[in-house]
C-alpha cells in the first residue's frame, strides 16, 4: 500500500470538513472569519515556527503597520495578527498549530496531512500559505529586522516610517524588486545606495534606467553586504568587494533587502498549476485554482501587490467562493448572493450543475474530470 493510499484510508474514518484553511496570515484569518460566520466551521492549520516563518505570517517580523485601514494610530504586526486570529476564534473556527506536510488532490474528497494529527478529509481547501521574502542570512540581519531596528524586506510597508526619513538607505539586489524599492525610497531618503553583487542589473532596462538616472540614487557594484552593525538600531553595513575581497563599511540609517520572494507551495507537490514565477495560478478576479473546490489567497497568488489588505481581500473572496462551491456542488448551506447589474454571478465561469445528493460523488478536478468548479 502506498503512503497516499494509507493516508486516504486513515482519513476516511473521520468526518469530512467543509473548509480547511492552510496558513495564518491576513488571508487565512480573513477567510476563516467569513467561513465561520457562514457556519462552515473551518479548520485552520496555522503552521509552526520554522526559521523566519512564524504562525501569524510575515507581519510577525515587523513593528508598525500604518497602512491597514481601521488603525489610525497604527498597529504592530503581531498585534494585528493576534486580533485577526481572535476574531476568527470568536466564531466556530478550529485551529491546529501544525504545518500541513502534504495534500492529496488526486481524488475527491481531498485529504490534508499535517505534522502531528491524523489526516483530515476536506470538501474544500483554501491555500493561504503566503510567501517568504528572501533574506541574505547575515549574522545580525534578523535581530535588527524583528525589533524595528532598521532592517526590512518591504520598502512599501516600512519606508514611510519616521525612522527612515532623511537618512541614507541601502537596498540590496539588482532585480526589478530592488529597482522598485529603491525608487520608492527616494521619496523619503536623503540618498539611496543600491549594493549589488555584480556589475550589471538583472532588472528590466526601463526600470534600471529610471533608477540609474535618479539624482538620489547611487550604486555600489560588485559588492556584497556581509553584516549589519548596531545595538538596537542599525548604524552601518559591512561590505565586501566581490572581485578584490576588500572590506569597508558604510554608514546607513536603514537596510532594505530586495532579493526576491519565494511562495510557500512545496507541500502541494505540483498538484496545482503555478505561474512562471511559482505562484499559484488563479482565474482572473477569482481565487479558484486549477483544481475544483481548491482556492488560493494572499501572497501565495500575488507577486504584484504583496500587502496585508490585499491578502485579506483575497482571503474574503476565497471563503465566499468556497461557500458558493459547497452550495452548488455539495448541497451544503446556501450560496451567498453575489449579483451584478446583469444578474446572479455563476459559481464558476462554466454553467453550474445541480448539486449531487451524495457528497462523495462530487466531481474533483476540472483538469482531470472535466468537472465544473
Ligand atoms: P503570510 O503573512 O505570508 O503568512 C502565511 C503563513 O502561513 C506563514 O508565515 C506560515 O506561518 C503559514 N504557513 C506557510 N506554510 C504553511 C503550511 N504548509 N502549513 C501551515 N501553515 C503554513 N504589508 C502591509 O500591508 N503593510 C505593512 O506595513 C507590511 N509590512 C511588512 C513588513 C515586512 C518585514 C514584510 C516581510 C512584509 C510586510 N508586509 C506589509 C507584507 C505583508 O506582510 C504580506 O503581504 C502579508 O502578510 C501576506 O499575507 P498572507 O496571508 O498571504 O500570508
Ligand atoms: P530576481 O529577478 O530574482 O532578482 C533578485 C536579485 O537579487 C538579483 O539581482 C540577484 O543577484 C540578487 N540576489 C539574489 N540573492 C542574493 C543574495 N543572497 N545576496 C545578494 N543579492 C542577491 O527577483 P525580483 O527582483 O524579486 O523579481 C522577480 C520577478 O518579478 C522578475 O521576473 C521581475 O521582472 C518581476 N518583477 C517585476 C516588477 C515590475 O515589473 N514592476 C517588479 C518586481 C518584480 P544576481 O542578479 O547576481 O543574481
Amino acid at each position: 500500500m502506498t503512503e497516499t493510499e494509507r493516508t486516504n484510508l486513515q482519513s476516511s474514518q473521520s468526518p469530512a470538513r467543509d473548509v480547511v484553511i492552510i496558513g495564518s496570515g491576513p488571508a487565512a484569518w480573513t477567510a476563516a472569519v467569513y467561513a465561520a460566520r457562514a457556519n462552515l466551521k473551518p479548520l485552520v492549520y496555522e503552521g509552526e515556527p520554522v526559521g523566519t516563518e512564524i504562525p501569524g505570517g510575515q507581519l510577525m517580523l515587523t513593528t508598525d503597520i500604518e497602512n491597514f485601514p481601521g488603525f489610525p494610530e497604527g498597529v504592530t504586526g503581531p498585534e494585528l495578527m493576534e486580533r485577526m486570529r481572535t476574531q476568527a476564534l470568536r466564531y466556530e473556527t478550529e485551529v491546529r498549530s501544525e504545518l500541513v506536510t502534504s495534500v492529496d488532490l488526486s481524488k475527491y474528497p481531498y485529504v490534508v496531512a499535517s505534522s502531528y494529527s491524523e489526516p483530515v478529509v476536506a470538501l474544500t481547501v483554501i491555500v493561504a500559505t503566503g510567501a517568504k521574502a528572501k533574506w541574505i542570512g547575515l549574522p545580525n540581519e534578523m535581530r535588527l529586522a524583528q525589533h524595528g531596528g532598521g532592517v526590512s524586506a518591504c520598502a512599501v510597508c516600512d519606508g514611510a516610517l519616521m525612522f527612515y526619513r532623511n537618512k541614507v538607505l541601502a537596498v540590496v539586489g539588482g532585480g526589478d524588486t530592488a529597482m522598485e524599492e529603491a525608487l520608492y525610497l527616494t521619496k523619503y531618503a536623503s540618498e539611496v545606495v543600491i549594493v549589488h553583487r555584480r556589475d550589471t542589473f538583472r532588472a528590466s532596462k526601463v526600470m534600471a534606467d529610471r533608477v540609474l538616472s535618479h539624482e538620489k540614487v547611487r550604486v555600489i557594484w560588485n559588492t556584497r553586504v556581509v553584516d549589519v552593525n548596531g545595538a538596537d538600531e542599525i548604524t552601518s553595513i559591512e561590505l565586501e568587494d566581490t572581485e578584490t575581497g576588500a572590506r569597508s563599511s558604510l554608514e546607513v540609517g536603514g537596510l532594505f533587502i530586495a532579493i526576491g520572494h519565494e511562495p510557500n507551495t512545496k507541500f502541494l507537490n505540483g498538484q496545482l498549476d503555478l505561474t512562471a514565477h511559482g505562484y499559484i495560478k488563479v482565474d482572473p478576479w477569482r481565487t479558484s485554482t486549477s483544481v475544483g473546490g481548491v482556492f488560493a489567497a494572499g501572497d501565495v497568488i500575488d507577486d504584484y501587490y504583496r500587502q496585508a489588505i490585499t491578502s485579506s481581500g483575497t482571503g474574503c473572496m476565497a471563503a465566499l467562493e468556497a461557500e458558493r462551491w459547497l452550495a452548488h456542488h455539495a448541497g451544503i448551506g446556501e450560496s451567498p448572493i453575489l449579483e451584478t447589474a446583469e444578474g446572479p454571478v455563476p459559481a464558476s465561469p462554466e454553467q453550474v450543475e445541480e448539486p449531487p445528493a451524495d457528497r462523495r460523488s462530487i466531481p474533483r478536478s476540472r483538469r482531470e474530470s472535466g468537472a465544473p468548479r
